[in-house]
Formats: structure tokens, sequence, C-alpha cells
């Protein structure tokens, strides 16, 4: 292949994930979205392999075959629940790319590039290892704290602000030495800065705590972009640049949409400390705890069977339990029975942009029935009966009660408005930010406990 082919094919690629992205945006488009993206990308992974900077095979096919078989295993086996932890580790693999490539671009003995051009990629190196270097740590270790083998809890050192702006002006100072040393001192410099980017990856997303996950994983979405571009710009790959822009600014504004749902600030969330702030809410909540009511699956049937018009919040316990199928099934039959049924989503429900959506889609659910926060919160008031299925930091009324909660402020599905709650879950467990949920010791509210699963196939069965 030419490079002129070469070229038109990354011209064909781009527009394919552009495609892509527009797909995505929406339910109803989604998999054709999906499809542009895999056709663009085998396009571009054909081009690459064919274009005439590639001269050898031997060791592209064994490395193609040794990810490529890794990926296929991890992909087949990765269950729904671990989706987020599987696009944190895919994250930090990005992340190790621009490192890699990085010193390799730098160490490469055919690389002659003189005076300014020189200059350029010496800075476009730097750049690249430094993102790549934060990236690939911040996202092992939110892979960590998504699969819980590390706690959710916020690291709180002390002087932690003056750390990392310490961290940041040595690295800048760092670039500038750099620029003018020679080719044994750069690498020492570059090794260096490599170590010091790799503890502000972890310091940075270890100071992250519970609720705001959600925006830590799509900032590792949009850093993982960057470090792509750079990757692209190091390897003089336009590809790479337009596809690293386009990961890099998606993922800044879903990062933007996350704390806008959130009602947090950007820079607040990247400072850290959410979910661990001086509270109160102790002694609030043992004044306002009273006790948590049980109903049974056919008092839940016969609610169902009883109301106008019934809204489904699903939330993480949903996911884990597999029971969007069963819950789908539920609609069905309510439907049937001139029920009104919908479904209210909020942004950040389950563990990862989307969560619910995907589940609801992959159990068939109509995607007219899927209202989004916004579009169902303020009519929740006329509601009969609200099933609440897996959910807890989504419909904490603290959020919105208790300036002292840890997650004061962030916007929740008011479930407590309807006339009555029906909550199911294990047992009494918080959810993911670890806050107790004054909903379930409200007087509208029933606990529905149980595995979802077993809880919706028990209520389809009573009715
Ligand atoms: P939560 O984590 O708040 O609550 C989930 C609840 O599900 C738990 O309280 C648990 O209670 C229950 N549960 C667990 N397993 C089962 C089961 N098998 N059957 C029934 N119930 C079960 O989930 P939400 O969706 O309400 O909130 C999401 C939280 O995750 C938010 O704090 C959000 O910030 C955070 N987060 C979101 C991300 C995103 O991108 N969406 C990313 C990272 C974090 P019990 O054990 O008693 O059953």
């Amino acid at each position: 292949m030419n490079q002129g082919m070469v070229t038109a094919a990354y011209i064909i690629a781009a527009i394919l994930f552009i495609l892509s992205l527009a797909g995505l945006s929406k339910q109803e488009t989604a998999r054709r979205g999906n499809v542009f993206g895999i056709a663009g990308m085998a396009i571009a992974v054909l081009a690459t392999i064919l274009s005439p900077n590639v001269t050898s095979y031997g060791w592209l096919i064994v490395m193609m075959v040794i990810g490529g078989g890794i990926g296929a295993y991890l992909a087949a086996r990765v269950q729904m629940t671990q989706m987020p932890e599987l696009v944190a580790i895919l994250h930090s693999f990005v992340g190790l790319a621009a490192v890699l490539v990085g010193f390799a671009s730098y160490l490469d003995p055919d690389s002659h590039l003189e005076g300014a051009a020189g200059t350029i990629h010496n800075v476009e190196i730097y750049l690249g290892i430094l993102i790549g270097a934060l990236t690939f740590t911040g996202s092992v270790v939110a892979f960590g704290k998504l699969n819980g083998k590390i706690g959710s809890k916020p690291l709180m050192l002390p002087h932690r602000h003056l750390l990392n702006i310490g961290i940041g002006v040595v690295c800048l100072i760092l670039m500038f030495i750099f620029l003018g040393a020679g080719k044994g001192a750069g690498a020492a410099i570059l090794v260096l800065m490599t170590l010091l980017a790799f503890a502000f990856g972890v310091h940075m997303v270890m100071a992250i705590g519970g609720a705001d996950m959600p925006v830590v994983i799509s900032m590792l979405n949009s850093y993982s972009g960057w470090a792509a571009a750079a990757t692209g710009f190091m390897l003089s790959n336009d590809l790479l640049i337009v596809v690293g822009a386009l990961v890099g600014s998606s993922g800044a504004i879903l990062s933007y949409i996350m704390c806008r749902a959130m009602n947090r600030k950007f820079l607040s969330v990247i400072m850290g400390g959410f979910g661990n702030a001086p509270t109160s809410a102790g002694a609030d909540e043992d004044e306002e705890q009273g006790e948590a009511v049980p109903i049974s699956a056919d008092e839940v049937a016969q609610l169902c069977k009883d109301a106008e018009s019934v809204v489904i919040v699903p939330g993480y316990g949903m996911a884990v339990a597999h029971a969007q199928h069963p819950v789908s099934e539920l609609t069905t039959q309510l439907r049937k029975a001139g029920v009104d049924v919908k479904f209210a989503i909020h942004p950040v429900a389950g563990r990862m942009p989307g969560h619910m959506n995907v589940l609801l889609a992959e159990a068939n659910v109509p995607y007219d029935l899927v209202l989004e926060m916004d579009e169902i919160n303020d009519d929740l008031g006329d509601v009969d009966v609200v099933i609440v299925i897996g959910a807890n930091d989504i419909v904490n009324p603290s959020a919105l009660d208790n300036p002292n909660s840890p997650i004061a402020g962030m916007p929740v599905l008011e479930v407590w408005n309807a006339k009555q709650v029906i909550v199911s879950k294990r047992g009494m467990a918080t959810g993911y930010a670890g806050v107790e949920n004054p909903l379930f010791f409200k007087e509208n509210t029933r606990m529905l406990f149980g595995d979802a699963k077993d809880s919706v196939n028990a209520v389809l069965g009573a009715l």
C-alpha cells in the first residue's frame, strides 16, 4: 500500500470514528455507532500494517497474536458488572503504551531531528510520557477502587495540595533541563519525571473518594485520549492524533456532564476528598432513623396490580444480581395489565456512565420507557409506586436535606415523593459512597429484602 492509499484509509477511518461517536450518543443508534467504530478500527489497523513504514512482519504478527489473544480471552470472560474495571485497566494500557513509545522514540538511534524540529519532538516525547505515566498509575488505582481491592475512602495525606503542586513544578523545571541535555542525561531525566508522574497518578486517584469516582473514570478516559494523541505526534501518525483528540475531548465533555450531574466543580473533584468530609451525619442519622419495614413479594405484586403508574429505579445492585431480564419481564406483565411503567435513570447509577441504559437495552426494555433523571424527577410526586432495584446513593434524600452529608448537593431521584416506595436490596448495607440512607426509614418506604433477581422473580410469580 503506498502512502497515498494509507492516508486515504486513515481519512475514512477518522470519519467512521466520528460517525461512531455520534451514533453512541443515543440508545437507538448505539449499535450502529459500535459497527462504525469496529469498521474504522479494522481499516486503521489494516492500513497501518500494510503501510510502507512496516518492513518486517515477524514481530508484528507475534505481538498481535499475543495481544489479540489476551484481549479476546478477557472480553469473553468479563461479567457485565466488571465492565467498569475493564475500561479502567484498558485506559492504563493506553497510558503505558504512551510511556513506552516515548522512551523508544527518544532512544531511537535512527532519529536525527535537529534544531527547532528536534526541540518540538522532545517536548512531544516529554509531555507524552508525562500524561501516559499518570494515566497509567491513575487507571490502575481506579481499577483497584472499582473492584474493591482498594477502599473507596479518599486518602488524605497532609499538605496534599502542596505535594501535587510541588510535583507539577518539579516536572516543569525538569522539562527545561531535559530540553538542554544530551542523550544520556536526557534519558535519566525522563526516568525521574516518569517516576514522579507515576506517583502523581497514584496520589491523584487515591485522594478521590466515594461518589466522585464517575468523574475520575471519564477524566482518565480523557487523559488516555490525550496520551494517544501525544503518541501520534511522536510517531507522526495523523490518525492517532485525530483519534486521541476525539477520545480526549469526548472524555472531557463526559467529565463535565458527570460533574454537572453530581453538582460538583471539576477542580474540587480533582482536589479530592468528596465522601470523607467532616460530618455530623452520624448524629443526624441516629435521630432520623426509625425502623425499616419489610414487605413480601406478594404484597408488592398486589401494590403494582392496583397502581396506575409504576416507576422503576435501577442501580448497581440490579447489575450485580443480573436482574435486568426479570425486570424487563415485570415491565411487560405490568404494561399488559394496563399499568403505566417508566424507568428513571440517574446519570451516575451503577459503576460507569450509561451502565443502566446498557443493561436495559440488553434486556430489550423499549427505549421510550427509559427516562433521564431530569425528565422524570418533577413528576415522581404523581407516581403510585416506585420500585428501587439495587440502588442506594442515587435515591438518598440526605443529599438534599442534610448539608453535612458527604454527598450533600448531589442531585438525586426524589423517589420519596411518590405515594409508595419499594426498595429491593439484600440488607441494610450502604452504597458505593458509604453513606447511610434515610429513605429506607421513611413512612412510605417498604423494604423487599433479598437478591434483586430472586425478589423480582418472586414478584413476577405472584403476579
Ligand atoms: P450504590 O452503590 O449506591 O448501591 C447499590 C446497592 O445495591 C447497595 O446498597 C447494595 O445493598 C445493593 N445490592 C448489591 N448487590 C445486590 C443484589 N444482588 N441484589 C439486590 N441489591 C444489591 O449504587 P447506585 O447505583 O445507587 O449508585 C452508584 C454509586 O456508584 C454512586 O455513589 C456513584 O457515584 C458511584 N459510582 C458510579 C460510577 C458511574 O460512572 N456510574 C463509577 C464509580 C462509582 P445490599 O448490599 O444491602 O444489597
